[in-house]
Parts: C-alpha cells; structure tokens; sequence
C-alpha cells in the first residue's frame, strides 16, 4: 500500500473576491500535492469554502437574497479560478454542506461528552468582519487590531471551549514535534502567545441565524464560524460518517495557511483536536502576504490585481511559475509586473523554451526526428547525466521542506547546463564534419535531459509539461510517471520520430 498524504488549503470566506493571495496558496498546495503523486504517495488534496457568518448573512439581505443562494452563487468565483489554474484538488467541502453539518454536530457533542464545552458569560470588544474577539489589551479607540475597523462591544451568554486546559499540553507538542509550525521563525511567535495564557474560546453565537445550529441548546444559537470551519478538516476525511476512511486519512500531514490565520491552526484548531482525543494534523505550514508593486493590496487604493487578468497576460503556467520562484515559500512576496514578465521570458521562453525548441529543431535536422543513439560514457564523462541524478534529492528536499524555490533553481541549473552543452558540444559542427555518432550521442544526451526535466518541472507548470511531453514523442502519458521513472537512459532510442516544436512558451511582450 502506498504512503497517504492529506493536504489541505484554508477554506476561503466566500464573500471574497479572490486574490493573489488566495491563488498563491492553492498552486503552492497544488504543487505539493501533484509532487507527492509523482513521488508514488497516495493524495488527498483539499480546499474549499466558508460559507457561514454574520458577513455573509448581512451581505445577502443587502442584495435581497438568502445567505444560501449568495454562498451558492458566489462560490462559483472560487470554483472556476481554481479550474483555471489547474489546481488538481479531489475535493471541494463548502461549510454548508449537509455532511459538514453532521460532522460538526458529532464533534460538538464528543467535546461536550468530555466536558470540554461548558456554558457561561462572555463580554468583550468584537470585530464584526473578522468574526472574533479582540484581546481588550490590544484594543485602542475601538478599532480592531487586526483590520482597523470598528468594533462593537457585546455581551453574550453562551457555550465556551475549555482552551485554556490545553495549554501545558500543546506547548509540550510543539516541543515534541518541532517541524509542526513551518517555517521555524513562526513557531516562536506561537509559543509566546500560548505562554502568555490561553483564555477559554466561546464558541457560540445569538445575535443572527446564519450558521450551523448548536446540538445542545433550546435557545436560537450558533456555532461560531471559526470552530464550525476549521472541523472541515476532519469532515473530509470522513469523520463520523466513515471510520476506515478517516483511520486512513487522518492526521492531515499539511494544512497550508496564511499566517494571518496560523494562530487558529497551531492553538484553537490543535486544542480542539486534543479535546476529542484525535491526532494533531503533521504540520502547519504558513507563507506570507503579498503586496502589488510595493504596496498592500485594499479595495480602497484601487491595486488589488486580478489573478485571471495575470492568467490572460502570461499564461497560467506563467503565473504559477513566477508564484512560486518569486518569493521563498514563508516571506512576505511583492508582485510586480515588471518583474513578473522578466522572469516567465527569461527561465520559460528562453531557458526552458529555447533549450527544447533548439533540441528538437537539430534532431529533425540531422536524423530526421529520429531519437539517435547513446554512446557509452566514461565515469565523469556526461555533465548532464551528472547533474540530472544530483539533483533529484536536491528538489525531494527542497519540496519537503516546501522551499519551491529551492526546487526550481536546482531544476533550472539542469537546464542551464545542456545550454552550455549545446554550445560547449556545437553539434553543427560535428555535423559538419561527420561525426554522426558523436553527433547522435550529444542529442541523445539532451534529450534524456529534457525528459527528466520535464517531470520534474509538471508539478509547477503542468500546461507546458504536458506540451514538450507531446514534443518528445513519449508513448506513456506524462501523468503516469514516477520519481522512479528518473533513471537515465531510459528514452528509448531509436524508431521514434520526435515532430518539429512550436516554441513552448512565447515570448511576453513589456
Ligand atoms: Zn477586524
């Protein structure tokens, strides 16, 4: 049986209107997810939306509508971005969905039953937009510390989670598991915070309607969205519904976030999960925000950049490339579109597409498209061969550690490499003088070097894999390959006919 892996994205508030950010996060799980499967591992890749809340039901009585027709309506902006950009997920939760429901009822009551949900007063500055509580220490002229905005102070009478009890508990956790917070200079921050005290969580709500109702309560009450949403997690995996499937699954070995949101995946999340006695998910992984040249992204300074006039610029595999090369995975990334053509022309127009396209071009030139012959090496004798198998561990590693930049300058030095051997080699010249086996042996050698390349490059730009996969003639389809597959030599030689390539990417124009 093959290793599992569970990944999932954040569920996105639906009432957004997706973002860089939002794109950033699921191609970075994307990828992730599309490398496990070509390293032989079972996936499961999860992302979806949050559908309750009070933001949700004020902005459908705004529009005259239910809150479950807007969720129904908007979700579509999520569902069709990810389809363009070929985000291979194999599933799709939204939070209103009857088995969440389900899930998050069960769940509830397991707490309960363990006396980890108790009833009792609650009063406190609260920020409508971010649907939470604001500590009063960090609270100044009634604006939200978090987004700026108004708060309002309520009062509730409600249920509460015991937080608080699970405080020595987690911090040993994190102890035992230092990769659970990634990347090492989040997990401090976490730390300090539990550290300083971790209050008990109230987890009910009676001022408007729309969420999932509390299981316990003769009262009008909800379950806060938070609590309601991060159980999505466990819904997937068949929590309640399907215990062989969720032995399986669970724990999650990534749940990819933004770092505005780790807190509620390293503290409430974890808590809540040792409250019914199940495992903490492997690891949390959080990357950074993203500014649109210099500047944060808001609706008020008019910069927000859509990421599908970013698809119709450069291409979708242009905008995942530059995503993930752009910015080490956990820094704050600045998107630019200067720099954004800079770099899809230079690594996938010229490095890539030129490498692929000149290859292909002298095959058909010199052995009418057949794939020619090796040559025995000598040890130390085939630079790409050399660099071909060093750097396969090099991009597992970097991948592991979620350094998608790491992976790309290890794969683009391959590239680089038969660059300066089709100069450094100047098959033309053995043409000329009939060195046909020499010849042959060079173009062998690129071309190998292009197909290990070329899988190693799908999980990013699966678009362009898939177009120079066609290019080499290859019979098995490229989806079916394996990290294993990665042995040299085993492009077939000989009998098949290579076809003249159209440029695999064109050229961006400034
Ligand atoms: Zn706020």
């Amino acid at each position: 049986m093959s290793k599992k892996f569970y990944i999932t994205t954040p569920l996105y508030y639906i009432n957004d209107v997706p973002h860089i950010g939002h794109s950033y996060t699921n191609v970075a799980a994307d990828v992730l997810a599309r490398y496990k499967r070509l390293a032989g591992e079972d996936v499961f890749f999860l992302t979806g939306t949050d559908e309750h809340g009070q933001k949700i039901e004020q902005a459908a009585k705004e529009r005259g509508e239910t809150p479950q027709q807007l969720a129904d309506r908007v979700v579509q902006n999520f569902k069709g971005l990810w389809s363009r950009l070929n985000i291979s997920n194999d599933d799709f939760i939204r939070t209103t969905e009857q088995r969440h429901k389900k899930a998050v009822t069960a769940f509830f009551l397991k707490l309960y039953e363990n006396g980890a949900i108790y009833r009792g007063k609650y009063e406190g500055w609260y920020c409508i937009p971010c649907e939470t509580y604001c500590p009063k220490g960090q609270v100044e002229d009634q604006k939200c510390p978090a987004c700026g905005r108004q708060l309002e102070w309520l009062e509730e009478d409600g249920y509460f989670f015991r937080m608080s009890a699970y405080a020595d508990k987690l911090l040993d956790y994190l102890d035992a598991n230092p990769e659970f917070i990634m990347p090492e200079n989040r997990r401090q921050e976490i730390v300090n915070i539990i550290k300083g005290g971790l209050k008990d969580l109230s987890i009910s709500r009676s001022t408007f309607d729309w969420g999932i109702p509390l299981p316990i309560s003769d009262k009008n009450e909800i379950i806060y969205v938070w609590f309601d949403a991060l159980i999505n997690y466990i819904t997937a995996a068949g929590y309640s519904e399907d215990n062989e499937r969720f032995e399986k699954l669970w724990p999650a070995d990534v749940h990819v976030v933004g770092k505005d949101i780790l807190k509620f995946h390293t503290i409430i999340w974890p808590t809540m999960l040792m409250a019914a006695g199940l495992k903490l998910p492997v690891m949390v992984a959080a990357h950074g925000w993203w500014t649109v040249e210099g500047k944060k992204m808001s609706k008020s300074s008019g910069n927000a950049v859509s990421p599908d006039d970013i698809i119709s610029q450069v291409g979708v595999d242009g905008y995942r490339y530059f995503l993930l090369k752009a910015v080490p995975f956990g820094q704050d990334g600045d998107f630019s579109n200067t720099a954004l053509i800079r770099q899809v022309n230079s690594s996938l127009a010229n490095d890539l597409g030129n490498l692929v396209s000149r290859t292909i071009a002298m095959v058909n030139k010199y052995f009418e498209g057949n794939v020619p012959a090796a040559q025995e090496a000598q040890e130390g004798d085939n630079p790409l061969k050399e660099t071909a198998l060093r750097i396969i561990p090099e991009v597992d590693k970097s991948m592991c550690r979620l350094e998608f930049h790491n992976s790309l300058i290890s794969i683009w030095e391959l590239i680089g490499e038969c660059n300066r051997y089709i100069d450094k080699t100047a098959p033309w010249v053995l043409f000329k003088e009939g060195r046909i086996a020499e010849l042959g042996n060079v173009l062998y050698n690129l071309l190998e070097s292009i197909r290990f390349v070329t899988i190693l490059v799908s999980p990013f730009i699966p678009g362009i894999a898939e177009t120079i996969w066609t290019h080499l003639g290859m019979e098995e389809p490229l989806c079916e390959q394996r990290l294993s597959d990665l042995e040299w030599g085993k492009l077939p030689e000989s009998g098949r006919i290579i076809p003249p390539a159209e440029p695999i990417y064109a050229r961006i124009q400034e």
